[in-house]
């Protein structure tokens, strides 16, 4: 490459893994923060809350744009998932990005690519369950390559993706990798559905059925917030909000936020999880419960009643 970044021009656009290496480089060497945002691109508010807290906290911000196939457990999602690169690049720049890392599939894997890591336990859960130990191996496999190709200090990820989170958590500690995981939070549609590339697939009917899910968390958080602790009450209350709106869900769970272990009762913070198909789109989202700490004497009056 001719140029040499500065990190206060222009964002720039790689897309081998030499040239992203002699990009950071430069900065490597003066000792900057480099941030690290893996991203499937079709960009939206939840992609940019992630570049935003980056370019806050760091000297040099990468952005990676990979529709990474190997975490496709279903070839049509992985043919349908939105591809916008540069309408991606456009507004990875605005958002404060200084490096655009978007590799081909052949970059990534190249022939004769025959690793892969595997996280055990927590990826047979939730998401693992319903989408087969491929999807989470796929993911793991790209986050330790792209944590080897871009060397950040932190790596920032969405809580929408919880498991997500708890899985690269476990990851980077286990394998001592050299670098500080960032969560931020949920990014939501005014009306509380979590932004989602997938969402741009949804049909209008679909899109008002998707709804099913912030409101199966909402009535689950509002039953916590009223002194409901029994698990299967909360659940319950989660499954009633999905009935009234003709939604299935693949699950509700309510997990320890650490080890995804089932929780039978809300006694310390926990992961309030939902996941379901509408029409073709499969959608996700969690809420952190928290135990309500005192019940007011008018619900303790309430329960003795009752009993
Ligand atoms: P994806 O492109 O879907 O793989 O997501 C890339 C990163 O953005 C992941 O760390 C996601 O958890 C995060 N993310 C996706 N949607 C949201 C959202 N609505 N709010 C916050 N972060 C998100």
């Amino acid at each position: 490459m001719s140029r040499q970044p500065t990190f206060d021009d222009r964002m720039e656009t790689v897309r081998a893994v030499t040239e992203l290496r002699a990009a950071l480089s430069p900065a490597r060497r003066e000792g900057l923060t480099i941030g690290l945002v893996p991203t499937m691109g079709a960009l939206h508010e939840g992609h940019l809350s992630l570049i935003g807290r980056a370019r806050e906290q760091c000297d040099v911000v990468v952005v990676t744009l990979f529709v990474n196939p190997a975490q496709f457990n279903e070839r049509s999602d992985l043919e349908r998932y939105p591809r916008r690169q540069q309408r991606d690049a456009e507004l990875a720049a605005a958002a404060g990005a200084d490096l655009l890392f978007a590799p081909s599939a052949e970059e990534v894997y190249p022939p004769g690519f025959a690793t892969s890591v595997e996280v055990l336990g927590l990826t047979d859960r939730l998401e693992g369950a319903v989408r087969g130990a491929e999807h989470f191996r796929g993911v793991t496999t790209v986050v330790t390559k792209l944590l080897g190709m871009a060397q950040p200090d932190v790596a920032y990820f969405g809580q929408k993706d919880a498991q997500q989170v708890v899985i690269i958590r476990r990851l980077i500690t286990d394998l001592n990798l050299p670098v500080r995981v960032e969560v931020c939070p949920t990014v939501r549609e005014p009306d509380g559905l979590a932004m989602s590339s997938r969402n741009a697939l949804l049909s209008p009917a679909a899109r008002a059925r998707a709804l099913a899910l912030p409101a199966a968390l909402a009535a689950a958080r509002a039953r916590a917030a009223a002194g409901e602790r029994s698990a299967d009450a909360l659940l319950e209350a989660a499954h009633e909000a999905f009935s009234a709106a003709g939604v299935e869900p693949d699950y509700v769970a309510l997990v320890d936020p650490v080890t995804l272990e089932p929780c039978p009762a809300l006694v310390r913070e926990s992961l309030l999880a939902v996941a379901a198909r509408i029409g073709e789109v499969r959608l996700i989202d969690n809420a952190v419960l928290q135990p309500c700490e005192q019940s007011s004497p008018a619900r303790a009056f309430e329960r003795e009643a009752i009993a």
